[in-house]
């Protein structure tokens, strides 16, 4: 077994279930592999219903403790968590390369996302403001305050198996909930790693059981998470699919979601763009991750003027990625997460074919043992079915454009509202893009690619990415419940809008 694995706390048997303390689990086996290599890493024993059960039952006791603790106190202890990462960071960050096959930048970057959230809650447990209004009655008061919500449930996909659900923990703890995370079954091992770390801190602190964990299959113990009603929000991050499960169910019961869902992001690069910087960008969003973020570049619409130039130069670039081991710090292209992955991939290259596209660049799945592939360009049009659907791996369609506003239409006229970017020096094309009749996703970047975004905006998208926010900005607000509270200080009862309501 590697180093790093022993120094995370994952042996060869893992427990698939902490609350406060790592349970007996009772359910099957899951075996963690290595996407690079498909050996076998660990082994978790998942949770069942009954372990399901315990955990629950601890979150909402640790939640009536934890809820008590001052805000600015929370966001000490989660002060010492981002500490605690800190010193984890070169482990955690190749275990997510490991697990998941993002190249190990990519994981050291992760988890200095964990850091960066961790940092922005510390500050923000001291600012979980509420607005105080002017009262229409003498003597009035009126303010709103903010109060804990209770025991989130956060469900994430497996791309970001460590970031995602920091966005969402770091902002819930100072905000007073605690938490169950059901991690993807495809990153068990960098789940289990991650709370392991947590629980050094919570435990130290006196506070165990503010998060918590389980794994287990999104059809059992998922399903029973997103229809429990002890569970207030449910902060989900995966595919339009499970995303619109979730929403349903959950709405159901009139309980909270965020959803995080599928993005089909696009680029335009006008006629006065800078070439080499959009290359720079389009390559990294579109062949980063291996095509596997949320925000990874899927289409490009490039000005007429430039495209042949453009599209030239893409060519040449992904004929060059080097493609190999996520751990080689000289590789910039990992594997996919597993031979599915590797299938939907060379079935969207066939559609678009058979739909009428050109393979430009790639196109093919790379000889074995791992999920490698060829990064792919393919030459299409607008009205193509497949363009409209994600396709979780590197895929880049390429369309040129005439008009801005004909390159907008096609840009939004896809389902999935997440991620967008321009390149241009134009500030009337720039404004036009960010303007109301532009992008219609919820991140729209100029001269900055569509993958990459920092924690301290609001990240999220619209459509059928599902309209929810998490990490910065006022994200908090959805872990909050708001009450609205007024005082009367005077010796009267005077009603709202003068009503009278006297006995003679
Ligand atoms: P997925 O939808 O297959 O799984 C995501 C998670 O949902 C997993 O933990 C899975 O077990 C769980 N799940 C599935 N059905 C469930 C159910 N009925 N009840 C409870 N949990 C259930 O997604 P994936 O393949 O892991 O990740 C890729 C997808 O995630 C892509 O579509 C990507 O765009 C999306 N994603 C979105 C964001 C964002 O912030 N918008 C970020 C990362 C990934």
């Amino acid at each position: 077994m590697k180093d790093f694995l022993g120094r995370l706390g994952i042996r060869e048997v893992n427990s698939g279930a902490c609350a406060g303390a790592w349970l007996d689990t009772k359910g099957d086996d899951l075996v963690s592999f290595c996407p690079a290599d498909e050996k076998p890493i660990a082994t978790v024993r998942q949770a069942n219903e009954e372990d399901y059960e315990a955990v629950v039952r601890a979150a909402h006791d640790a939640f009536l403790k934890w809820r008590m603790l001052p805000a600015p106190k929370r966001g000490e202890i989660v002060r010492q968590m981002g500490e605690a990462l800190r010193e984890k960071k070169e482990d955690l960050g190749r275990l997510v390369s490991y697990e998941m096959g993002k190249i190990l930048s990519e994981g050291l970057g992760e988890v200095q996302e964990a850091i960066d959230i961790a940092d922005f809650s510390v500050g923000l447990s001291r600012q979980l403001y509420g607005l105080s209004m002017h009262s229409e009655r003498p003597l009035h008061r009126m303010y709103e305050q903010w109060h804990p919500l209770g025991v989130v449930g956060i469900v994430s996909a497996f791309n970001f198996p460590v970031a995602v659900w920091a966005w969402n923990a770091m902002i819930a703890a100072v905000c007073g909930d605690t938490m169950i995370w059901k991690p993807s079954s495809q990153t068990p091992l960098a789940a289990i790693a991650t709370q392991n770390i947590m629980n050094e801190v919570l435990d130290r602190n006196g506070f165990p059981g503010v998060m918590a964990l389980v794994i287990g299959r999104g059809s059992t113990v998922g399903e029973r998470m997103i229809q429990d009603r002890r569970i207030p929000l449910i902060s989900a991050t995966g595919s339009c699919r499970m995303g619109r499960r979730i929403g349903e169910v959950v709405a159901k019961r009139l309980g909270r979601t965020i959803l995080e869902l599928g993005g089909n992001n696009a680029i335009l690069v006008d006629e006065t763009a800078d070439l080499d910087m959009a290359l720079r960008a389009i390559l990294f969003g579109a062949v980063g991750t291996a095509g596997q973020r949320c925000t990874s570049t899927r289409r490009i619409f490039v000005h007429r003027k430039v495209h042949a130039e453009l599209v030239k130069k893409l060519v040449a670039a992904y004929r060059s990625v080097p493609i190999g081991d996520p751990l080689d710090p000289k590789t910039l292209m990992g594997p996919l997460v597993n031979e599915a992955a590797v299938e939907t991939m060379e079935q969207a290259i066939a559609e678009a074919v058979r739909e009428g596209g050109k393979v430009l660049a790639g196109g093919n799945r790379k000889k074995g043992p791992g999920f490698f592939v060829e990064p792919t360009i393919v030459e299409a049009r607008p009205d193509m079915k497949i363009v409209r659907e994600e396709t979780f791996a590197p895929i880049l369609y390429v369309f040129p454009y005439d008009d801005l506003d004909q390159a907008i239409a096609w840009h939004n006229g896809v389902d999935q509202g997440l991620s967008s970017a321009i390149f241009t020096r134009d500030l009337l094309h720039a404004e036009t893009f960010l303007s109301h009749r532009g992008s219609d996703c919820g991140i729209a970047n100029v001269n900055i690619g569509t993958s990459g975004a920092e924690i301290g905006g609001a990240f999220g998208g619209e459509k059928d990415t599902g309209g929810g926010r998490e990490a910065g900005s006022d994200s908090w607000k959805a872990y909050m419940r708001r009450q609205t509270c007024t005082i009367n200080w005077g010796k009267e009862l005077p009603l709202a809008q003068g009503v009278k309501f006297d006995l003679e």
